[in-house]
């Protein structure tokens, strides 16, 4: 191998897109010997395994639903049939075309691409998988997270989903569907297959879905779910999983067991750090297993960066993205610390759950004095337009200082929207002042004025 005796200014471990930045922009901002190494495909989960596949299915399932739903409208559509291999393929023509080209801008800008896994041995020391020492000043870490499965009795070992088999095992849509965890994996897996045609059960251990958002999302999503058809169990403790003949059966505490051809298991996800000796190379673990890290992603390892899911933060592309550009800055002399007050996130279910910032709890438990406005979706004429009423806009303020500190969004192009609240947040825009914007009508976006005007008058108005 070329790099076998090369020493390197800057070695990141890990091609996927976070990876994949620091990696391109050192090159392009510096005469800094770069490389790179990655163990299965540039691009990482979100290209191969997560955003992009899932997208693309979300985009046919919601083509199915809206045939299926458009007789509402007056237009009758018949015989909606889903064609699971073409879903399929078209994934994959779509990843062909994001990250077909391989290697090859990397080498461009003069990144050396490693194909193969490479671990910590020690301070400024790496080894490839097939023996290759690599001396490298500067390392950043930027290997990602897998899925994790619960210590579920009768789960190791049997052919259950992660998100990887859900998108690419299946050669046509299960009979049946169980999804174990509701956090957004689960819950855009769950409306896909459900909309595709299987017969879906959510099993949820806590006592709502979505539970790292803001209970009113989760309160208003779950009527859609259910309306779909797609069964919900919140509260429910899994203590067994069996599979044979090609069933699964999954006993949950005092309730009745539940039956289903497929499972999937979206329960978490774990650091890819297995391998390396973080030991000999400095590297400290939190409790959660990350690494620990400072303001700028500096670990306790002498010039040893995390970035991205491997930080185990907000595990989204565009934190991966906002994490590389910290820790590229820093090595280029910039540096500047990471700030997670204002970041946007989406479940590409439909409609969409977006939010940015703290949840009513989390600003309860911050000690704030809240304030809230929450907008039902079903007052909005373009929402009535559209056919699709289910959803709302909750604003999140501290009362004493007028602080925006959080927005929740549920609704079609809710990712796109709670961007109006995310800009809010950033540019620390008064709440008055974003009431008094004028909006265009009939647009969902005057439900966001309608719930800033409501917070600037101090009113909360009931749930929706
Ligand atoms: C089903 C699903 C859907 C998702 N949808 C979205 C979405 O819509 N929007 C969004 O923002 N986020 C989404 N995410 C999250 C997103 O995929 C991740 O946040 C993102 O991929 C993180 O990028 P990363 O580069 O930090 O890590 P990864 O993409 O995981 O890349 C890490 C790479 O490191 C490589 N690697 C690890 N260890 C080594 C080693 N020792 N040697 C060499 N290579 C190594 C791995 O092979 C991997 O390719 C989704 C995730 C999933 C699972």
């Amino acid at each position: 191998m070329g790099v076998a005796l090369e020493r390197f200014d800057v070695f990141v471990v890990g091609g996927g897109g976070t990876g994949s930045e620091v990696a391109l922009s050192l090159a392009k901002r510096s005469d800094l010997r770069v490389g790179l190494a990655e163990r299965d495909k540039l691009g990482g989960e979100c290209n191969h395994y997560g955003c992009i596949p899932t997208k693309v299915m979300l985009r046919s399932e919601r083509g199915a639903e809206s045939a299926r739903d458009v007789s509402r409208f007056g237009v009758h559509v018949q015989g909606v049939h889903v064609d699971f291999p073409a879903v399929i393929e078209r994934a994959r023509r779509i990843i062909q075309q994001q990250s077909g080209a391989g290697a090859r801008p990397f080498e461009e800008l003069g990144v050396t691409v490693v194909p193969q896994e490479v671990r910590l041995v020690g301070p400024h020391r790496l080894e490839a998988a097939d023996g290759t020492q690599i001396e490298a000043h500067r390392i950043v870490l930027a290997t990602g997270t897998e899925a994790i499965a619960p210590p579920l009795d009768g789960l190791e070992g049997t052919p259950y989903w992660t998100n990887k088999e859900a998108i690419w095992s299946p050669t046509e849509i299960p009979e049946s569907l169980l999804v174990l965890g509701s956090g957004a994996i689960g819950i855009e897996f769950a409306q896909m297959y459900a909309r595709f045609g299987s017969r879906v059960t959510i099993v949820e251990s806590e006592d709502r879905i979505l539970p790292s958002e803001d209970a009113d999302a989760g309160a208003a999503f779950l009527p859609v779910l259910e309306k779909e058809g797609i069964q919900v169990r919140v509260g429910a403790q899994a203590t067994r999983a069996e599979h044979s003949e090609g069933a699964w059966v999954m006993e949950l505490e005092g309730r009745d067991p539940l039956t289903a051809a497929e499972l999937l298991v979206a329960t978490g996800r774990r650091p890819c750090l297995a391998g390396h000796d973080l030991e000999a190379a400095g590297v400290e673990l939190d409790g959660r297993g990350y690494p620990v890290a400072d303001e700028t992603l500096r670990t306790t390892g002498e010039r040893i960066w995390a970035a991205g899911d491997a930080t185990g933060e907000l595990l989204f592309t565009h934190v991966g993205d906002y994490e590389a550009r910290v820790v590229w800055g820093d090595i280029l002399g910039s540096p500047r610390p990471r700030d997670y007050r204002v970041i946007p996130r989406v479940t590409f279910c439909e409609p969409e759950v977006a939010s940015v910032g703290l949840t009513e709890e989390k600003a309860r438990d911050a000690g704030r004095d809240v304030a809230t406005s929450v907008v039902a979706m079903e007052d909005n004429e373009r929402a009535l337009i559209e056919g699709q009423t289910h959803g709302m806009v909750k604003l999140v303020a501290d009362r004493r200082t007028g602080d925006l500190l959080g927005g929740h969004i549920v609704g079609e192009t809710a990712g796109d929207m709670i961007h109006e609240v995310a800009a809010a947040m950033t540019s620390r825009v008064p709440i008055s002042a974003m009431g008094d914007m004028v909006h265009a009508y009939p647009t969902l976006s005057e439900s966001v004025k309608w719930a800033f005007i409501r917070l600037a008058e101090g009113y909360d108005a009931p749930d929706p």
